[in-house]
């Protein structure tokens, strides 16, 4: 297969690349390295990387011809990020989306979009089902962008398939994590298990009380692979997590354990950590029936291995 992935030189993408190419797949990678890294890919023989915007309508539509299939994974993510640059979050996860949906239609190129839980929004249900409501704050809490963001995207995918029977699926990532994830845009276990190693305070945003379901990148990405290769999973969304639920306190103490470090825990009040009127949800887990019976998908790895997985890479990295 000839497989385009936007977004491959970043964490999960690179990760999907690495497995497409194992399989004997020949990979393009559309990605305009503004956190993704060269570095991630360039281990990779059979693969051609494009560095360019998936907002140049021309490239994309170049790309896409050559390719039977199109896994959309660029955007801007990271709450950290979404928050500093919001105009560059809506514009570059709404437009983007729109080009490369456009073109895979012209060519008739299954999409697969990755979609966030982040979508669910506020909600407090205890676990979120795909076809739960959706409950986000006002639009001047910036945070809320992010999904309103990708929730366009999910509208636009799904009304390709209603409309013109466009081949889409769309996964919901739920806190996917694992080596390669950089804690420069605020992602909660590359930051922590940084400080830990360095002997810094460990920053827990709140109380800590907040949980979150961590995924690890290896149980992601062949499920990815596996909602492209299957027909049937056309125009649906799916849930794609694990059901382990950890607070953040809780993380930071097992952070600090693992990695043998002597580092104490720093509470910091959301204001300080990203400015006045902050919002975040207390709990987010996902329901895993729906890709469960799908593709008979189970997250495998537990909590523990992935912080190993994440601490070694460090570790390694540091010497
Ligand atoms: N968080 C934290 N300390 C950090 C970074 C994040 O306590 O240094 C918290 C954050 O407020 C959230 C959780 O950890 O409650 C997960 O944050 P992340 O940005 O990784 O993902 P989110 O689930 O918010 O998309």
């Amino acid at each position: 297969m000839r497989v385009l992935v936007t977004g491959g030189a970043g964490f999960i993408g690179s990760h999907l690349c690495d497995a497409l190419v194992k399989r004997g797949d020949h990979v393009f990678v559309l990605d305009d390295l503004s956190t993704g890294r060269f570095e991630n890919i360039e281990h990779l023989d059979t693969l051609t990387c494009v560095i360019d915007t998936t907002m140049n309508q021309e490239i994309v539509r170049d790309l896409v011809r050559d390719v039977d299939v199109v896994y959309h994974l660029a955007a801007t993510v990271g709450v950290q990020l979404v928050i500093e640059r919001p105009v560059h979050t809506i514009v570059n996860n709404i437009r983007g989306t729109e080009v490369v949906l456009e073109e895979a239609c012209r060519y008739r190129r299954k999409l697969l979009l990755t979609s966030t839980s982040e979508v669910y929004g506020k909600g407090t249900r205890e676990i979120f089902n795909e076809n739960d409501d959706r409950v986000l704050g006002p639009t001047h809490r910036r945070r809320w962008a992010y999904a309103a963001s990708k929730a366009i995207d999910e509208f636009l995918a799904l009304a390709y398939w209603h409309e013109k029977r466009h081949p889409v699926v769309i996964a919901r990532l739920f806190n996917t994590v694992g080596p390669r994830q950089t804690g420069r845009y605020g992602m909660v276990i590359p930051n922590l298990v940084g400080q830990a190693l360095d002997g810094h305070p460990l920053t827990v945003f709140g109380d800590g009380k907040q949980s979150r379901c961590f995924t690890y990148v290896g149980d992601v990405v062949p499920a990815l692979i596996q909602l492209m290769d299957r027909s049937e999973v056309n125009g649906e969304v799916y849930n794609i997590g694990s059901n382990h639920s950890v607070t953040i306190k809780q993380l930071a103490q097992q952070i600090i354990s693992q990695s043998g470090s002597s580092a104490k825990i720093r509470y910091i009040p959301y204001d300080e950590a990203y400015g006045p009127g902050f919002e975040d949800m207390q709990h987010r887990a996902p329901c895993l029936e729906k890709i469960g019976k799908a593709i008979g998908y189970i997250p495998r790895t537990s909590l523990e291995e992935i912080l190993d997985s994440v601490i070694n890479e460090f570790q390694e990295k540091s010497t």
